[in-house]
């Protein structure tokens, strides 16, 4: 029996995976590692350094285009975010553990045991939840797609001679597109990442549809799509530790997810190795990752406040509150700066204190 089990292996799981090399540890996922892209995958370069994946980046740029009907914000970031080939990250972590692989598609968990789709049982001293918004571990089964607090996206790859107006990170929230969501462009190497992102379950061909138009898109070679989780839920339950997506902390509004499932990942990780070595009882290692979780839940409801209003607010309020962060819309080349960096500041893996 390992010490420790992880269903998931992405961003989440791997990341967990790292924190407790030298350990006894099985990843379990449905496909091979990195056989399934879940994600846009644009994130902060520092963190993709931090991962020691710093070769699968296809793309990294330090500004944004923000654009809403007919106004547009330049706005430099105050520091680079990068484009990652999904694959190549995995892969990279993968090799930074000495966890060993099985492909099984966890259907759930019967108290301690692990349940697969072949039959399998599995039995480890520790359970960690890294298999995203489907939380398959959850005593009461996975999560369904038709989860109402569930945000959907997608997105096509388009090769770039095929994207003539592709510049940079482009963000499109003009309700010509959406009602509630937003639009994107990313580049990413030989190809544009250009998708679509739902707070209210629309359905996304017909905004795709408008996006592709919109920037005079041909054909996309490869589309993926799936949800997001944005809502809190139990981070530990019946002596599972949920980190990621299952426990709800992707970011409402921007939908950024690989930062916070790498920062609980890494915290996760760490929490169980200290327990693991005997620096804490199992209790109090699971109350620590509880309260890191408790911490955030102020920001994690301000902001679905915002997505849930999202809605409701016409563009001309939109427009307005982006001048308030951004000030004057620009289409002349000028730039402008975020005026508070508050939200990069928070759930970063780079920042979190080594334990003994
Ligand atoms: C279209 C789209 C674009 C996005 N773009 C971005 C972006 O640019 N930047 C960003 O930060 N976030 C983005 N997100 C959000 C981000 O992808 C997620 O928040 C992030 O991937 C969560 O990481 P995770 O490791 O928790 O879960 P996931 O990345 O979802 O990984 C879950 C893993 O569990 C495995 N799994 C699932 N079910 C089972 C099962 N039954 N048995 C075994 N294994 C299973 C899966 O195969 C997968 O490997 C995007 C999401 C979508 C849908």
């Amino acid at each position: 029996m390992p010490e420790v089990l992880i269903v998931g292996a992405s961003f989440a799981g791997l990341t967990a995976a790292r924190e407790l090399c030298g350990r006894d540890v099985l990843i379990v996922d449905r496909s091979p590692i990195g056989a399934h892209q879940t994600s846009a995958c644009a994130l902060p370069l520092r963190l993709v350094r931090w991962l020691g994946a710093e070769e699968s980046v296809l793309y990294a740029e330090s500004r944004m285009r923000v654009e809403i009907g007919d106004a547009q914000w330049n706005v430099r970031l105050p520091e680079e975010f990068a484009v990652i080939d999904y694959a190549a990250c995995c892969l990279a972590i993968a090799q930074q553990t000495n966890a060993r692989f099985e492909q099984v598609r966890v259907v759930g968990r019967d108290r301690t045991t692990v349940l697969g789709s072949s039959g399998e049982r599995l039995e480890a001293e520790w359970l960690i939840d890294a298999s995203g918004w489907r939380r398959v571990l959850d005593s009461a089964g996975p999560t369904r797609g038709s989860q109402p607090s569930l945000v959907i996206g997608t997105e096509d790859h388009v090769p770039t001679a095929a994207a003539p107006h592709a510049d940079g990170f482009a963000f499109y929230l003009g309700k010509h597109l959406l009602k509630s969501g937003y639009g994107w462009s990313f580049p990413a190497g030989d190809h544009v990442r250009a998708g679509v992102g739902s707070f209210i379950k629309e359905p996304l061909q017909a905004p795709m549809s408008r996006l592709r138009q919109q920037d005079e898109l041909g054909p996309g070679r490869e589309h993926h799509g799936g949800a997001i989780a944005c809502i809190p839920r139990d981070p530990v339950a019946d002596n599972v530790l949920f980190i990621g997506d299952a426990a709800g902390q992707a970011l409402p509004v921007t939908l950024e997810g690989i930062r916070p499932a790498v920062y609980f990942g890494a915290s996760a990780g760490r929490l169980v190795r200290h327990a693991l070595v005997g620096g804490l009882t199992r209790p109090q290692a699971q109350a620590r990752y509880a309260a890191l979780h408790h911490q955030h839940l102020g920001g994690y409801e301000r902001l679905n406040r915002v997505q849930r209003w999202y809605r409701w607010l016409p563009e001309f309020a939109l427009k307005r509150l982006a001048t308030k962060a951004l000030g004057q819309p620009h289409a002349d080349g000028r730039e402008t700066s975020f005026r508070s960096t508050r939200y990069l500041d928070v759930l970063r893996a780079e920042h979190l204190a080594p334990l003994p």
